[in-house]
């Protein structure tokens, strides 16, 4: 009956539904946002703790079983099913998130949630347990990439909970945790296209220096396109400071969630591939000078993306930008 493209996988351990919500520090006047809420197990908790409960189901069958369930109770006037794609759908005003969600939609789940306007209070969602540890990792752990500092850069996320195979039915074939995160208000007032273009660039090969990454040709050669269309631009405006136009809407940090960079570390590592520009290189050797004194001037030439932290990050994207290199 139940359908593995969609990720259905059943809670059915009553303690553990009792745990998650609890954690979840749900309030009487809370409206909830439920994903994929299945036959509903999570569903009859969180209608007795808030106020109301918007459930979004992409299986038919599922809505039509969630209706039968709590129809004639007393909470079926608190319950709303969506059905639908939760990834294609405009999101309802939530306080809090609470869902055992499909796995293969959880990275653009969580930019979507993210860019979701106005901010919400918090979302306590089950994710496979790589995933999660990808969401919290900090500089210097295996598994810090671009989906961490992505995400910590807009929200605070703590590990909650480990959930183990069997409390699913039927068992999925990893491990799961219970994650919390926490949208920070206010952002930190960074341009996310930059931030983004950045990020990208440093996480492609994250155990190698900053000043190996910033010497290959192609890399130079993207940031001096950009240097020169920025710099045209400004000549023709005069004066009008292109550095001052911050991009408010964070769901370009979603753009290709599907990138094997973003969630996978595929172990490339110090090995050099790339062909480097070399020293006293004919063209373009002012520009590297330019990038390299910027990466001198914070002491980033050594550094590796791996062992930097966000504010890390925050100060080399100032460092570039106030030398009027750019990253989009
Ligand atoms: N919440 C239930 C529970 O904990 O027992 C079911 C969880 S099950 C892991 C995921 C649910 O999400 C399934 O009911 C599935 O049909 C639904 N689903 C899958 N893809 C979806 C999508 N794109 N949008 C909304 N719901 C989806």
């Amino acid at each position: 009956p139940f359908h593995k493209s969609k990720g259905q996988h059943i809670l059915k351990n009553p303690l553990l539904v009792d745990t998650i919500v609890q954690k979840a520090g749900i309030k009487s006047t809370d409206v909830i946002l439920e994903i994929g809420p299945g036959t509903g197990n999570l569903t009859k908790k969180l209608l007795e703790l808030g106020k109301s409960v918007i459930a979004v189901e992409l299986d038919p069958r599922m809505v039509l079983e969630l209706q039968r369930r709590f129809q004639g109770t007393p909470h079926s006037n608190r319950l709303k099913v969506i059905q639908g794609d939760v990834l294609k759908c405009d999101l309802p005003y939530f306080d809090i998130c609470v869902a055992n969600i499909p796995y293969q939609i959880s990275s653009p789940l969580t930019f979507k949630l993210l860019s979701h306007r106005p901010v919400f209070r918090c979302a306590v969602i089950m994710f496979q347990r790589e995933f999660a540890m990808r969401l919290v990792a900090q500089p210097g752990d295996n598994l810090y990439c671009r989906l961490s500092v992505n995400t910590q850069l807009l929200a605070r996320v703590s590990h909650l909970l480990k959930v183990g195979k069997n409390n699913f039915r039927p068992p999925p074939k990893v491990d799961s945790s219970v994650v919390r995160i926490e949208p920070r208000k206010p952002l930190p007032p960074v341009n996310f296209k930059e931030w983004d273009g950045l990020i990208r660039l440093c996480f492609n090969r994250k155990n190698k220096t900053l000043g190996s990454i910033f010497r290959q040709k192609s890399v130079l050669s993207l940031l001096e396109k950009n240097y020169k269309t920025l710099q045209a631009l400004q000549f023709s405006q005069k004066g009008s400071s292109v550095d001052a136009d911050i991009a408010e809407d964070v769901s370009v940090l979603a753009d290709n969630s599907q990138d094997p960079n973003m969630d996978i570390d595929d172990g490339r590592d110090d090995d050099d591939m790339e062909m480097e520009d070399g020293d006293g290189g004919v063209e373009g050797s002012d520009f590297k000078d330019k990038v390299l004194g910027v990466l001198k001037q914070g002491d980033f030439e050594e550094k590796r993306s791996s062992k930097l932290t966000q504010v890390d990050f925050l100060y080399l994207l100032s460092l570039f930008n106030k030398a009027g290199i750019h990253f989009s």
